[in-house]
């Protein structure tokens, strides 16, 4: 049964942290009236809570979709695109070909520029509550109307929000205590230095432990490739992030002057992001996140990716576990699939946010039955959705 959809509503889904994504505040760290905080060492605008954007389609006959994008700062702005300009034009559609909506979509607003950032966040989140809707009017999962996937995807334990290094060490060694092998820090954050911290982990985690630096686009190529040399001894997984998002030039020097494995491309919104980049550098790992991408595009993505022999471990905010779920759904039918980032700090908290069979234990993600994303909103999230 296909019917169109009828209505569109936007909300956010705010829940407070105790400790900020990234861990407590470092010296000349401070929170502004709005909840933010800026990461010192890398740059970068935090929310002090978990916030992301839901979007909540029915259709003519009352089938539900679920979808979710970022919310962490202004999410006025998605919700404006939304609302004023791509709900119009989702209204009236049957989701029965997901993909060929979002390229309506993408169309709209491409010749002036409308490429990335938050325009293309909106339409990842309507993507996937298409997709959702797809799945219930099918009686399918997600995976399935893809073609099929796996029900398990091997994790991988990210971040580590502690003050001291030694502490980070026993939260990792905590994890791996639960069945947990792959690990990864950040480097803002690694307040002695990235070998130091690569150091401190091996010796805690032991030779068979996968352990991975984010670096945050943070450096020159020049300097990422000093800290990648650095932290070779400690034999890391991979290295994420080396550079700047904008210097396609240095992604090209550090990929072909180092044997680690480079991972990059969570940022990315769209496979012309990666189209760009990886004729010219030697790129190990690409990780699509769903937040950004929808559906639609981690498939094109993953599907670049095999056609280039690049192995794919998806990026993980986790918000309020739709998108999260959603990529779990895509990933697990992409035919290089290495693995998927678990942000443990986000998803632990979180879990009284999402109704459904969704769970990360002993290091793999289980994936949830039943139609669609095989997750929504629980009553408690439900209640606390913020109309906007
Ligand atoms: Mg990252």
């Amino acid at each position: 049964m296909t019917s169109p959809v009828a209505t569109v509503e936007v909300f956010t889904l705010t829940q407070p942290r105790q400790t900020p994504y990234l861990g407590a505040l470092r010296p000349g760290e401070a929170v502004n009236p709005n909840g933010y905080i800026v990461r010192q060492r890398n740059r970068t605008v935090y929310p002090t809570f978990d916030r992301s954007v839901l979007v909540r389609l029915t259709t003519q006959a009352g089938t539900v979709g679920w979808g979710e994008t970022y919310g962490i700062v202004a999410p006025g702005a998605v919700a404006a695109i939304i609302n004023d300009l791509l709900a119009g034009f989702v209204i009236g559609r049957v989701a029965t070909d997901p993909a060929a909506i979002y390229d309506d979509l993408y169309d709209l607003m491409r010749v002036r520029g409308y490429t990335g950032g938050f325009y293309v966040d909106a339409l990842a989140a309507l993507d996937i509550a298409l997709w959702d809707i797809a799945g219930h009017e099918a009686g399918r999962s997600v995976r399935d109307l893809l073609g099929g996937g796996t029900d398990r995807i091997p994790a991988y334990v990210s971040g580590l929000p502690e003050k001291t290094m030694a502490a980070r060490a026993d939260l990792a060694r905590h994890w791996q205590d639960r069945g947990f092998s792959a690990f990864k820090f950040a480097t803002p954050v690694a307040d002695d230095g990235p070998a130091a911290e690569m150091d401190s982990l091996r010796g805690a985690l032991g030779p068979a432990a996968k352990i991975a630096a984010d670096m945050h686009w943070n450096q020159t190529a020049d300097e990422a490739l000093a800290l990648i040399a650095a932290m070779a001894p400690f034999d890391p997984w991979f290295a994420e992030a080396p550079v700047y998002t904008e210097d396609i030039a240095g992604l090209e020097a550090v990929t072909h002057r180092t044997d680690i494995p480079i991972a990059v491309g969570e940022e990315w919104r769209t496979p012309w992001d990666m189209r760009m980049r990886i004729d010219r550098c030697r790129i190990a790992i690409v990780q699509p996140e769903m937040g950004h991408k929808g559906i639609t595009n981690v498939t094109r993505i993953g599907a670049l990716a095999a056609d280039k022999g690049i192995d794919v471990i998806p990026h993980a905010t986790v918000g309020a576990g739709i998108f999260l779920a959603a990529s779990l759904q895509a990933a697990s039918t992409l035919p290089t699939l290495k693995g998927h980032e678990f942000q443990h700090s986000i998803f632990e908290p979180n879990r009284q946010l999402l109704q459904g069979n969704m769970d990360c234990r002993e290091g793999q993600y289980h994936l949830p039955d039943g139609p669609g994303l095989g997750v929504a909103p629980s009553d408690e999230a439900l209640r606390r959705l913020q109309p906007i």
